[in-house]
């Protein structure tokens, strides 16, 4: 059973299939001296850079994820959150606010930091998703993969959270959007071994509109080509 389920996906993810992936846990979360961040092991992660025009939006390649540090204003609160363990599961989401196209680097981390503000106020820990990708294709790192997310209500256990930004019930993810939002749900069902039946959006799981029609739509349809499910 396990095999063909990783085999179902790795087949829609051979493009970016890795050799070294572990069942859990495929990197440590050892604090760096002196760094505010966990150490990575698998991905290279950029410096943020000033707000402004795209060059060339870095998750375009997969070469690496914009660090929290790079839109965060506010720091996690460790003791309102549980640890990720037993990861099983992704979830896609969109945030659900103004419809949100904007491709400059600045508008998009603040857009991040909105909705940690957002959910801080409500008593969590940090942002309730773990990974965010923007309407230029970049992937920005959300609440630390060490933690437990908040995205699922009654399904936050080993589950990962995916956000794109934008409302996709007023809008349409961008082709940069949704390339991005594919190869890295790749990439992260190879690290934890996720099979595809186990990547799923926020309203498969829960009565909500999450992640608007004009994304499921979009999931329905790489699911069809066998992009990732
Ligand atoms: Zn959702």
């Amino acid at each position: 059973m396990f095999l063909l389920a990783g085999l179902g996906f790795l087949a829609g993810c051979a493009t970016t299939r890795r050799s070294t992936s572990l069942p859990d846990v495929p990197w440590s979360y050892g604090r760096a001296p002196g760094s505010g961040l966990p150490p990575r092991n698998d991905y290279p992660v950029l410096e943020p850079t000033a707000p402004g025009p795209v060059q060339s939006p870095p998750s375009q390649t997969f070469g690496g994820l914009i660090p929290r540090s790079g839109w965060a204003t506010g720091s996690p609160i460790p003791t309102r959150m549980d640890p990720l363990t037993g990861v099983h599961r992704i979830t896609l989401h969109h945030d659900g606010m103004t419809p949100f196209s904007s491709t400059s680097q600045g508008d998009a981390a603040a857009r991040i930091d909105s909705i940690r503000r957002a959910h801080q106020a409500q008593g969590w820990g940090d942002v309730g998703y773990h990974f965010i990708v923007d309407p230029a294709g970049r992937v920005w790192e959300g609440r630390l993969l060490q933690f437990q997310g908040a995205h699922v209500k009654d399904k936050n256990p080993g589950n990962i959270g995916i956000v794109c930004l934008g409302n996709f019930e007023r809008q349409s993810p961008t082709s940069a959007q949704i390339d991005a939002l594919r190869e890295f749900v790749c990439r992260v069902q190879s690290a934890y071994r996720i099979p595809n039946s186990r990547v799923q959006t926020h309203r498969e799981l829960a009565p909500t509109l999450c992640p608007g029609g004009a994304m499921q739509a979009r999931i329905a349809q790489l699911r069809q080509v066998g992009a990732f499910a």
